[in-house]
């Protein structure tokens, strides 16, 4: 008898008390998928390969970002054009190793791979994970890359020969 009026005298009106002050607080869940998260500008999501604005890759397979990767997660095998370019004949990004660091786009002379803002990209298996050059340059091309004019990381590189070595002899 004692533990029932406690409840209805005591635990009830704790507990009512707990959803009253939270009913006119703000809303800290959303409506997803028709209300979007906003999330940080550090926020470091699936990768993308960038172009050069002629539509050139910029990533010249140097592996500078497979060494700095801690999670060995980025596969890349190098291809040889004829104009003597290198290029990346194979370049793949296991998502599911990825610890999303960032060590990749700091690595990378050539502004080439980032980390964007892209969170939804589930799959039913591990192979749909392995992220292909293809993939993550129809990542910049189809989303990032608006979202990168529009507002932040703009690729300071944006002259395919502003590296170029002065010709004549350096000696
Ligand atoms: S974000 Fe980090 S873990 Fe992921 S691929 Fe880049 S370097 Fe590797
Ligand atoms: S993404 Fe950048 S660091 Fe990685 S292989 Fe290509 S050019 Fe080198």
């Amino acid at each position: 008898m004692k533990e029932a009026l406690k409840s209805v005298f005591v635990a009830i009106p704790t507990g009512l008390s707990i959803t009253f002050r939270h009913i006119f607080r703000k809303k800290v869940t959303l409506e997803y998928p028709d209300v979007r998260p906003e999330f940080e500008a550090r926020y470091r999501g699936l990768h993308y390969l960038t172009r050069y604005p002629d539509g050139a890759e910029r990533c010249v397979c140097c592996g500078l970002c497979a060494a700095a990767c801690p999670a060995d997660a980025i596969y890349m095998v190098p291809g040889e054009k004829a104009t003597g370019e290198r290029y990346a004949n194979i370049y793949e990004i296991n998502e599911l190793r990825c610890i999303f660091c960032g060590m990749c786009e700091e690595a990378c002379p050539e502004e080439a791979i980032f980390l964007g803002r892209e969170f939804e990209f589930s799959g039913a298996d591990r192979a749909s994970f392995i992220w292909t050059k293809e993939m993550l340059l129809a990542n910049y091309d189809n989303v990032e890359k608006k979202r990168t004019v529009a507002s932040y990381k703009p690729l300071i590189r944006s002259d395919k020969f502003q590296f170029k070595m002065p010709a004549g002899d350096l000696h």
